[in-house]
């Protein structure tokens, strides 16, 4: 089943009455763009409550990695919820845990041995590694970069740096935290290698200066490819001169690959397409196809708080562990290779359609992490919009689903589980609502 197939205006009769349900007893904070109610789903494609089948390119933000409820994962998940459901990792022992923190410690882009901390969510990783890491260096300052998303809890919101309305009214928030620019290569005057060399210099001869002492930096806090911020691909110099940077005055280097992690971008870990090494790595969305699941895996000698220190009564939850060490299986047996081939192909195409429609300003990504940014001018490079909008809402009526990342780009982020055929109709699809 490759093709969307939309049977009824949208929203359809279900879908509107379960919206107008939500719109009185739901908290007002989430943003819908547009009315996708789901019944079901197969792979990468989702049914509507209407019935209407539609091709998702959003997984449930960049999460259902092995796609909608994989029979290898629900089995996993039945066969670990008829044995036990809970029993708190924080005050008891049990296999599935210990089994998916030994499997994480063999992947993780980590140099020597691994721990891992488990909690719930991706903002659960941020908050762990932040305390983690003012623990271990006794320091208080954490760097974290402008466009950057690590979560909404007050500690991860206040290295969030994405869009303004997710801070407005919130403050005051931790303190401590200094913000640097992360390269955009597209909108930089210059090389890539330049462009890489100004925001280090930044960090080195203006903050660590003017700002606060290196020796004062717990942390520098880094997505290796900002993901809300637009589908951000740094250039290599950038990481590896944060590594140096970390290295020589003492500082963890988190890499949140909560976003880019568990092979959406064609490897593990998109920190391995940089060759880059982490002291702390937070992993969340895509972990554990759909259980909740955040993890902060460490350097064992970073990871030195004792007993008591940090715990999550739900956290490593033993049916999303037994979720999680289900979908590395699949990732290894063949999806990380799958969005790594599959992507190359989407990437492939959407050169073309930059070709054929001015719109497209920039396509980049890695593996089915593909971010494609709407210009209304490709020499003055005026970040279309409202345009970026308008294309989301007309490929939903087209029967696919598509988020955007940033002010003006869309991003590609599909179940792993994506065919070629998937993603030529995309690529249709796209063709299609661009030239509309
Ligand atoms: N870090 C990154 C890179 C993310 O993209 C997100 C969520 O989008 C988070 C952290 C926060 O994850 P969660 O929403 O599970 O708290």
């Amino acid at each position: 089943m490759d093709a969307p197939d939309i049977k009824t205006p949208l929203p359809g009769p279900k879908a509107k009455a379960i919206i107008d349900r939500d719109k009185r007893f739901v908290s007002p904070s989430y943003t819908r763009d547009y009315p996708f109610v789901i019944a079901r789903g197969e792979g990468a494609i989702v049914e509507d409550v209407d019935g209407n089948r539609f091709l998702d390119c959003a997984a449930g933000i960049a999460v259902n990695s092995t796609g909608v409820s994989h029979p290898d994962v629900v089995k996993a998940i039945c066969d670990q919820a008829g044995k036990f459901i809970h029993m708190s990792g924080t005050d008891f022992y049990y296999e599935p845990q210990v089994r998916l923190a030994e499997e994480l410690a063999s992947i993780a882009p980590i140099d020597g041995p691994v721990r891992t901390f488990f909690g719930n969510s991706g903002t659960e990783a941020t908050e762990a590694s932040i305390k983690l890491a003012r623990y271990h260096t006794k320091r208080q300052g954490i760097i974290a970069f402008l466009g950057s998303f690590h979560g909404r809890s007050m500690g991860s919101l206040s290295l969030t740096a994405s869009k303004a309305i997710q801070r407005r009214g919130f403050g005051p928030l931790l303190a401590g935290v200094f913000h640097a620019r992360f390269p955009e290569p597209y909108r930089f005057n210059g090389s890539a290698d330049e462009c890489a060399a100004e925001c280090l210099s930044y960090i080195r001869d203006q903050l660590f200066v003017q700002l606060v002492a290196p020796d004062e930096v717990a942390a520098i806090v880094v997505e290796p490819i900002q993901g809300e911020g637009g589908y951000i691909v740094p250039p290599p110099a950038f990481l590896q001169g944060l590594r140096e940077l970390a290295s020589e005055h003492g500082i963890v280097l988190v890499v949140d690959e909560v976003q880019s992690g568990m092979g959406r971008t064609g490897k593990m870990f998109a920190s391995e397409h940089f060759g880059l090494r982490a002291d702390v790595v937070n992993i969340a969305k895509g972990i554990a196809s759909g259980l909740p699941l955040g993890v902060t895996c460490a350097r064992a000698d970073v990871m030195s708080w004792p007993a008591g220190a940090h715990a999550s009564t739900f956290g490593g939850n033993p049916v999303s562990c037994a979720a999680a060490s289900a979908t590395i299986k699949l990732l290894k047996d063949g999806l990380v290779a799958n969005a790594a081939a599959v992507g190359a192909h989407l990437m492939a195409g959407l050169r073309e359609l930059q070709r054929k429609h001015s719109l497209i300003g920039d396509v980049r990504g890695l593996g089915l992490m593909i971010g494609v940014e709407l210009v209304r001018n490709r020499e003055t490079k005026e970040r279309a919009i409202d345009e970026r909008n308008a294309l989301v809402q007309s490929m939903f009526r087209r029967g696919v689903l598509v988020l955007g990342a940033g002010k003006n780009a869309i991003r590609i982020a599909p179940p792993l589980v994506l065919t070629r055929a998937q993603a030529d109709t995309f690529l249709r699809v796209m063709d299609e609502a661009l030239s509309e």
